[in-house]
């Protein structure tokens, strides 16, 4: 199947890609790498009057550190992201995480932008915003919002952007020394979006947890900040209090079910992530065998 027909125009700076959607409505779709978008496209799932390509915009490429804050523009590929410096060396929860989303072909052309403001429940960056604590900077036709990335997610496929808004860029806090992270997914095949997945940062100091971020994803209709993260800070992490921490956690998520997992099989993952996300964080392997499950 082919996209029904459609109008396109390349936007030549911010406002102007702006003006372009506040003109058009919801009959106007952003074009960032169309990894997403083409493919809704063809298969008629959309079909937008207007495409708004913004890939021309240079302002919205690149990555920044200044003043303990890491600013990622939101046309920066995947592929960018896996292959930058600067992320690897202060954010490598993201390098990692990168490495798990599509496969090259994607990589190439998929946004940052694109893949927050598409929302996935399934994918990967999301879940990495939330767990490293992100603002999500977005400019409409009046003015600029910091929208912290928690706050983004509001269903499948749902933000809190409207129709003349664009994403511009993320803006990560850059962790302190002493931060450690987790990320891990289970798929079927390598590339593919996760059955369950979990992206962690912590704070370590000597065998205690004195802060820590678990996003789940693939669990609900956007990432899942775990309240159950609280069992395990502050406190000599034995394997009762985990077990509690497990508990709380299987109570806590509300899966929901499809052709990949039944909900009980995505919270028993879900349980084993955070087994192997604790034992890692604070390096004791015994942790993560899977008897406090
Ligand atoms: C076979 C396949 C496998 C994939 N596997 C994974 C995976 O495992 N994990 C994963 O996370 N993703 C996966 N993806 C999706 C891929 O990562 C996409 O690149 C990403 O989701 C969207 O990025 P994009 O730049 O291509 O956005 P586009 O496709 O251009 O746009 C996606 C949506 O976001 C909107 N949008 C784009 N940019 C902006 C902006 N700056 N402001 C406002 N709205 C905007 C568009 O209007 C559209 O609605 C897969 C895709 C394919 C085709």
């Amino acid at each position: 199947m082919k996209a029904s027909a459609f109008s396109y125009a390349r936007a030549t700076s911010v406002m102007n890609a702006i003006e372009l959607l506040a003109a058009h409505g919801d009959s106007a779709k952003v074009l960032s790498g169309g990894q997403s978008l083409m493919p809704a496209m063809n298969l008629r799932l959309i079909s937008p009057e207007l495409i708004v390509d913004i890939g021309d915009i240079a302002e919205l490429r690149g990555i920044a550190v200044t003043g303990g804050t890491l600013r990622i523009g939101a046309l920066t590929r995947h592929v960018d992201l896996l292959n930058s410096p600067e992320i690897a060396a202060h954010v490598p929860l993201l390098t990692q995480a990168v490495a798990h989303v599509a496969h090259p072909a994607i990589r190439n052309r998929g946004t940052i932008g694109g893949s927050l403001a598409h929302a996935d429940p399934a994918a990967e960056l999301p879940a990495c915003m939330v767990a490293l604590d992100a603002t999500i900077v977005v400019k409409g036709p009046m003015n600029e919002r910091r929208v912290p990335a928690q706050d983004f997610f509001t269903g499948i496929y749902e933000t809190v952007l409207s129709a003349d808004e664009l994403l511009v860029a993320v803006e990560i806090p850059v962790p302190p020394n002493n931060a450690a992270h987790f990320f891990s997914e289970f798929a079927r095949r390598h590339g593919d979006y996760a059955i369950v997945g979990l992206a962690a940062q912590a704070v370590v100091a000597g065998d205690i947890l004195t802060d820590l971020r678990l996003v789940f994803f693939a669990v609900s209709d956007r990432p899942v900040l775990a309240t159950a993260a609280t069992k395990l800070v502050n406190v000599a992490v034995v394997p009762a209090v985990l077990s509690e921490a497990s508990r709380a956690l299987g109570e806590e998520l509300d899966p929901g079910e499809d052709q990949q997992a039944s909900a009980p099989m995505r919270r028993h993952l879900a349980k084993v992530l955070l087994a192997r996300c604790v034992a890692a964080l604070l390096g004791r392997p015994d942790l993560g065998a899977g008897e406090t499950l």
